[in-house]
């Protein structure tokens, strides 16, 4: 057809209409037409395009648009042909469905309507024809409800009341159960219910019918339902183009056993097995699938029941995949002995499918590789990393934090940390960790733990980052929950969990349940490694890991980690061994006690770094120096008062202990009663209780010395390796040691070290002057060169600017993204995500989380700057990103522009980083 004349028509035969044309014909319409002209068998039909439908609603009498009926009837005369039947013939009646379809899917928006063209003379007819009344009554009556409720508006209860009745009168309790004659009296009923409501009789003629039909879909588009539904879905005028209308033949599924009705998937959509996957009913319409009243087959029994339709069904799967090369969701309909298509699309599958489909199809030539990676979008593969909660259980959240660290996790609720140990460690037990805030003490607990739960902090609190790096899934910030230590029991709302009680916390979605949840295990496959692999192949950006510990190491290099991006050292110092040394470091009164606490941290440190060279060799290393806000390692001021307090009672009462201790021994008579006595006396000491006293009054006088209104922007990074030399020169000798005795035995390293929270050059040139004193030192000790690079975070506003000038000291940038977004933002990291800005989400204020999604407009100008400036001065510098944003997708595709040269994740999130880097790529080249 030539374009002049097509651009004409309001309506198209399926033959006809552009497949491709969704604006013109619906989605629904323009895939009726695809498949039609690929060969499948859909029964015949055609569509009234949403131009007409436009063209109606804007005309003042809503009016149908001039000749549309003369096409139609043409297009009707045309059916009449194909399918050798008459509308409105009653020796054999041809009918057809009627239902509205726009360019996007509106769902369940507005209904269709079944079985037009049946009147009193066709009914008999079709009765006539199929010999069964029953039949005829029941598509009678489906006919004469859909028609009243959706073309003429009458509400649905009043055909169920009357349908109730005749149920009630005839003792029946399921439909089934309905007799032919039930059934026309439904039908007699329900034709009254119509004539009471709009005070005229149902219109017989099918013309007339099929008229109120179309112009009822047309006037749906502006319905409540329709438009409460675009405003919901943003959906606007322009994305919208009215409804188009599908004329479709009937076909019948319950004609009999050599009919019925299903639906299938060319691939099973839950393991990816390539394997025809879905069900189906013998003598059945659609709606008895979807009712749920009978149940039905799996197809596989269809090759026993009609195997020449089991072949067809498998040859209609063939062409559906070869032709949208995509696993495909569609319904069939067998109407005596011949097989129809109904309708196909795309099939939703879970991450596990969609990677073993991928990697399928394009062995078998369906697709490319670049096919392949961009159907996936990455953040689908965390399904296949983590356990998740059981898709198939449905279960009512009581509270909602934010997703810190995702995978899903049951055990019993524990209230601090040496609980969740003894617990879970010892006892064996699956344990949650429920706190209000963690801190580094509380690490044996995460040790123990299946998950992390707290009511307060965001999604790089102390709890996040360090769960992240384990692996381990945590909810943060869930602040409708109160944690009540003492009482140990949390309070959500009206109801309230304690100790020893089961909750499920699901860190992918920020969810927290109450009992227990099965979850779903993570499954790394095959398939998984070779997509992944093809990932790498497109890719220009590497993907590194944020590892703290040689475990956590080991992890991200099973998950592909190119070398480790980011260790943070204060993350070493959680272990509750260490804990009293590294306080210890920071309290010391005196250079020469800060000195003895770092000797003791000196062999750890470098054993420490001596495993990550090992376990990652020959991958570069990245250490980051000392950057703990200090108030995360230093007991609570509260805590402490309290802790005094306490022991200014046990004071008291030891001292009176003594004096009636003494006087006792005075007024008893018996020596046995005297000693017993004066061992007393001696076991309630007062001087110990005073000893303890000092002590904890020099660490509550220490803390509120040390003590900072805003700690994330105080004492820490590089500050504290300006003011306290010793401690950063203490860190730079385990790494330099470390890596002269990993290449003393032939291990190759490449370690890199990296300075926090810099602001100007300076800063780092003195660290650097540290750095080549023990460098030369070492190289003269050991006698060997000992390789290594210098580096900087670039995380504070200034350093941005400053770029230039850090490049000419530093060897490598990596963008600390979360403090360059709390410090570009002014917003606390630390609250921002659970005070104000779920609301500046939800109105749109901020489109995306900056702490999750990196704030490209902002943030990224900056990031732009400091990587123009910087390669100004070094222009083959190594540029990373090592904030959380560093694992996110559309933050890595930012990178990938930006022109960094890698991004470092925590280790799970490896593989969607790979992913995502390859989708970067393909991206900028106009293939996504
Ligand atoms: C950052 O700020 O982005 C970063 C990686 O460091 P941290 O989260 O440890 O402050
Ligand atoms: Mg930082």
């Amino acid at each position: 057809m030539d374009t002049a004349t097509y651009a004409t028509k309001h309506v198209f035969a399926f033959e006809e209409g552009n497949g491709k044309d969704k604006k013109l014909l619906g989605g629904k319409g323009a895939n009726l037409c695809e498949m039609t002209q690929i060969g499948l068998n859909v029964p015949p039909g055609f569509v009234i395009s949403t131009a007409a439908c436009l063209e109606y609603l804007d005309s003042p009498t809503r009016a149908l648009p001039a000749g549309l009926i003369d096409e139609v009837h043409a297009q009707m005369k045309a059916l009449e042909v194909k399918t050798g039947k008459g509308f409105g013939n009653p020796e054999d009646p041809l009918l057809v469905s009627v239902r509205s379809g726009s360019a996007m899917s509106m769902p369940g928006m507005m209904d269709t309507i079944l079985n037009l063209g049946l009147n009193t003379a066709t009914l008999q007819g079709l009765i006539r024809q199929t010999g069964d009344p029953r039949f005829g009554y029941d598509a009678y009556r489906r006919f004469i409800q859909l028609f009243g409720k959706v073309a003429l508006g009458v509400a649905d209860s009043l055909f169920d009341a009357e349908f109730e009745a005749v149920k009630e009168q005839a003792h029946v309790k399921d439909d089934v159960g309905l007799s032919a004659a039930d059934l026309e009296e439904i039908s007699e009923r329900f034709l009254k219910v119509i004539e009471a409501h709009t005070g005229k009789p149902f219109p017989e003629d099918p013309f007339d019918q099929l008229e109120i039909a179309i112009k009822a879909v047309f006037n749906s588009w502006m319905g409540k339902r329709a438009v409460d539904y675009r405003r919901q879905f943003n959906i606007t005028t322009d994305m919208a183009h009215g409804t188009a209308v599908n004329v479709v033949t009937m076909v019948f599924g319950n004609r009999g056993n050599d009919s019925g009705t299903g639906v299938a998937f060319t691939r099973n959509p839950a393991n990816g097995e390539n394997k025809l996957f879905g069900e189906y009913l013998t003598n059945a319409q659609g709606e008895d699938v979807v009712a749920g009243i009978r149940t039905p087959k799996p197809i596989d029994r269809l090759k026993n029941e009609m195997p020449e339709m089991a072949r067809q069904l498998d040859e209609l799967r063939d062409k559906l995949e070869s032709h949208y090369r995509e696993i495909q969701d569609f319904e069939f309909t067998i109407e005596r002995g011949q097989l129809y298509c109904l309708q196909t699309r795309n099939g939703k599958m879970n991450a596990q499918a969609m990677v073993r489909t991928s990697v399928e199809m394009e062995r078998e030539g369906l697709i490319s590789k670049q096919e392949a990676l961009l159907r996936i979008k990455p953040d689908l593969l965390e399904q296949m990393l983590f356990p998740r909660l059981d898709p198939t259980i449905r279960a009512e959240a009581v509270a909602q934090g934010l997703p810190a660290s995702p995978g899903a996790a049951s055990g019993i609720a524990v209230f601090d940390a040496d609980r969740a140990e003894q617990m879970g460690k010892e006892l064996g037990q699956k344990v949650i960790l429920v706190r209000e805030e963690t801190k580094p003490e509380d690490i044996h607990g995460f040790f123990a733990s299946e998950g992390i739960l707290t009511s307060r902090g965001g999604k790089t609190s102390h709890a996040a980052v360090v769960a992240r790096g384990m692996g381990k899934p945590c909810v943060a910030g869930a602040e409708g929950i109160v944690v009540d230590v003492n009482r140990r029991e949390a309070y959500v709302g009206e109801s309230s969990f304690r100790e020893g009680q089961v909750i499920t916390i699901d860190g992918t979605t920020g969810k927290v349940y109450l009992g227990a949840i099965p979850t779903v295990e993570p499954d790394f496959t095959p398939e998984l490694n070779t997509l992944l692999s093809w990932a790498d192949e497109v890719a220009r950006l590497k993907v590194l890991a944020n590892a703290d510990t040689p475990d956590d190491a080991r992890r991200a290099l099973k998950y592909g980690a190119r070398g480790i991006g980011l260790a943070r050292t204060e993350r070493m110092f959680n272990d509750p061994a260490r804990l009293p040394i590294v306080i210890e470091m920071i309290v010391a009164d005196t250079p020469e006690q800060r000195q003895a606490a770092l000797d003791l941290l000196l062999p750890l440190q470098r054993a420490d770094f001596r495993e990550l060279f090992e376990v990652m060799s020959p991958n570069p290393v990245t250490i980051r120096l000392l950057d703990p806000p200090i108030h995360e390692f230093l007991p609570d001021e509260h805590q402490l008062e309290r802790e005094l307090a306490e022991l200014h009672r046990l004071g008291e009462t030891t001292r009176g202990m003594v004096v009636l201790a003494g006087t006792m021994s005075l007024i008893h008579a018996s020596d046995r009663a005297r000693v017993e006595l004066d061992t007393m006396r001696r076991m309630v000491d007062p001087a110990l209780v005073e000893e303890a006293i000092a002590k904890k009054e020099t660490m509550l006088r220490k803390v509120r010395v040390l003590y900072e209104t805003n700690p994330m922007l105080g004492h820490r990074g590089v500050r504290l390796g300006i003011t306290f030399p010793e401690i950063y020169q203490m860190q730079i000798r385990a790494i330099l040691e470390a890596a002269a005795e990993c290449g003393r035995r032939g291990i190759e390293v490449h370690p890199q070290m990296m300075v926090p929270q810099v602001c100007t050059v300076e800063e780092l040139k003195k660290v650097k002057s540290y750095v080549d004193t023990i460098h030369e030192e070492i190289q003269q000790r050991y006698g060997h060169p000992v390789p290594f690079k210098f580096g900087t975070m670039i995380e504070v506003v200034r350093a941005c600017m400053r770029a230039e000038s850090l490049a000419e000291v530093a060897e490598f940038f990596s963008f600390g993204t979360n403090d360059l977004t709390q410090a570009t933002f002014s917003f606390s990291r630390e609250d921002a995500e659970n005070k104000f800005l779920p609301l500046y989400n939800q109105s749109t204020i901020l489109h995306d989380n900056p702490f999750e999604v990196l704030d490209v407009k902002g943030v990224g100008k900056l990031m732009k700057l400091a990587v123009e400036w910087g390669r100004t001065t070094r222009p083959d510098m190594p540029i990373s990103i090592c904030g959380e944003h560093g694992g996110h997708p559309s933050s890595i595709a930012f990178c990938h522009e930006a022109g960094l040269d890698y991004v470092s994740c925590s280790g799970p999130r490896v593989p969607v980083a790979r992913l995502a880097a390859a989708h970067a790529v393909m991206a900028q080249q106009g293939a996504a």
